[in-house]
């Protein structure tokens, strides 16, 4: 039923994933009508703040054109807040009470989102499920990450979850899955015959997954330093767009059907080694401008001596009918040359070649951001009278190809999904189980040893080791493609 109430609770509604990303989502998908039209929104945390406190401290994000304000603020006299301790069972009781409230009894839906530090994810959960829960419509649970920070602790935290909650009612974000690319992947692969029939370790010779990023902590590194890039970037978001890379058909486009698939690419993945990675750290550019001269170390926030990776490659193996002896090279850093997100899938060389060593390889790209794109680098006779021949591509760039179409950043997906109760795009508990268990070993070993990471420059494209680790897993840079952009 269209009209059943729907309330919307974000727990930690003070801090900055609420300010952010919750109140901005909320306010996009409520402005697009997207929402059910019964529905409200209640913030929770310990401050004693007030909606009017919150609507001014997520205006910068909020995105409202002038002829909007009305509805804009139309959308905060829905929103409510209540001050209340993440321990306290009566303050969850009040919470209860002032949702039912709203609901007046009629059967109605409840979303938590758990905006808050890991720390109270447990007591929190608990206090929902014994104050908070719908009595008469279902009740969903959102988490970020991080997950735990190994194996044993996320083991621990699902074990939590699984005691209070079924499956069905945890929504893990992991927000790669909310993007426009990630989510194409799937159609590119089973929509196309041209893609799926060369997509296995007969044709293609690495598979590259990408995630750069031009700045450094910006004097935020305190918290980076417990988690570093291996926990921050490539044990999510990587490795789920390979699981997609990678996975077999799934029976049906069902969520379930689709995550068997992706847990069964993990599970096809032993654990890494050290030998497989390169790690690196980044070193401030004397030349450099602003945060640029500045290294890693030089965080205030960050521990002295602190052996955190900033980069890291990682070369996996898949050892199925399909991948065996493919290596799926996971690369991503900070204070890096650019900011992008990719696969690039180059494929082996043309065997029995007539050409003289000319062609080579072709590459299909698919670009994450920014600017999403897919291409295929591909070899033509070079146009004219002459015979040679030269690399060029077949180019779909979202931005001329769909120009003016709109497309929703990733929150908005995603919790629009959670409203219909669609997991494709969210992390089962034993998804992440399989993708702690790859890296585990090697995060322990990292901390226990204090592997030093290699120096790379601020603004460089990371350790030119990682280059090196590239060459001896089947990926050829030439160097010799030019991309014209359209004028
Ligand atoms: P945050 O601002 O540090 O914390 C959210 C709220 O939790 C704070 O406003 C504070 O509210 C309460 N809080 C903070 N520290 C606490 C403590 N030690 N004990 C009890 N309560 C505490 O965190 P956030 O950046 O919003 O992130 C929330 C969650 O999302 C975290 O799990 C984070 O890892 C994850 N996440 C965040 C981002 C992001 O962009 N920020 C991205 C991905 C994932 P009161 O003091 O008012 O109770
Ligand atoms: P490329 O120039 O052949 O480079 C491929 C990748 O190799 C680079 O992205 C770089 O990635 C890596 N690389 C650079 N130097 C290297 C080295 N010495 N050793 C090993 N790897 C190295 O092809 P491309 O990057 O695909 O395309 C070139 C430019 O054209 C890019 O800016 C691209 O965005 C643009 N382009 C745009 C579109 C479009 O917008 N639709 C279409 C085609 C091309 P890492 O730094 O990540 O290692």
């Amino acid at each position: 039923d269209a009209n059943r109430p729907h309330v919307f609770v974000t727990l930690g509604a003070s801090g900055d994933l609420a300010r952010k990303k919750i109140y901005p989502t909320l306010w996009w998908l409520y402005r697009d009508n997207l929402l059910p039209p019964n529905t409200t929104f209640y913030g929770y945390a310990r401050s004693k703040t007030t909606i009017e406190e919150i609507k001014a401290k997520c205006e910068p994000y909020m995105q409202v054109k002038p002829e909007e304000l009305k509805r804009y603020n139309q959308f905060w006299a829905l929103n409510h807040y209540l001050a209340g301790q993440y321990d306290s069972r009566t303050d969850f009781e009040k919470l209860n009470q002032e949702v039912n409230t709203f609901e007046k009894n009629a059967i109605s839906n409840r979303l938590f989102y758990l905006a808050l530090p890991p720390s109270v994810f447990e007591e929190v959960t608990v206090h929902i499920k014994e104050s908070c829960m719908a009595q008469k419509g279902w009740t969903r649970i959102i988490i970020e990450k991080p997950f735990g920070r190994d194996l044993a602790t996320s083991q621990k935290l699902s074990d939590h979850l699984a005691s209070l909650f079924s499956e069905q009612q945890i929504y893990r974000i992991d927000h790669y899955l909310g993007k426009e690319m990630v989510q194409n992947l799937m159609t590119l692969r089973f929509g196309n015959r041209i893609f799926n029939p060369t997509w296995n370790r007969d044709n293609i010779a690495s598979v590259q997954i990408s995630f750069k990023e031009p700045f450094g902590t910006q004097g935020r590194g305190g918290y980076f330093d417990e988690f570093g890039i291996i926990r921050d970037i490539m044990q999510n978001h990587l490795l789920q767009i390979l699981t997609l890379v990678a996975m077999e058909k799934p029976a049906t486009c069902l969520p379930d059907d689709i995550r068997n698939e992706k847990v069964k690419v993990l599970k096809s993945i032993r654990e890494l080694t050290l030998a497989e990675t390169v790690l690196g750290q980044y070193i401030g550019d004397p030349q450099g401008e602003g945060e640029a001269k500045f290294s890693y170390l030089d965080d205030p926030t960050v521990p002295q001596g602190s052996v955190t990776p900033t980069y890291a490659l990682a070369v996996l193996k898949i050892n199925n009918e399909r991948w065996d002896g493919v290596p799926f090279i996971l690369k991503c850093g900070k204070a890096l040359n650019e900011r992008k997100a990719e696969v690039r899938i180059q494929f082996k060389d043309v065997p029995g070649d007539i050409f003289d060593g000319k062609p080579k390889r072709n590459e299909l790209v698919i670009r994450v951001q920014p600017g999403e794109a897919l291409y295929v680098k591909l070899m033509v006779k070079t146009p004219g009278m002459a015979f040679d021949m030269e690399e060029t591509e077949l180019d779909l760039t979202y931005g001329s190809r769909y120009a003016g179409v709109k497309l929703p950043d990733a929150y908005e997906r995603l919790i629009l999904d959670v409203f219909c109760g669609s997991q494709m795009n969210f992390v089962r508990s034993d998804e992440l189980s399989e993708a702690w268990r790859i890296f585990t070993p090697l995060l322990h070993q990292i901390e226990m040893d204090k592997v030093k990471p290699i120096p790379y420059i601020f603004g460089s494209r990371g350790p030119k080791e990682a280059d090196e680790m590239l060459i001896k897993n089947n990926f050829i840079y030439t160097g010799s493609y030019k991309w014209k952009p359209k004028m």
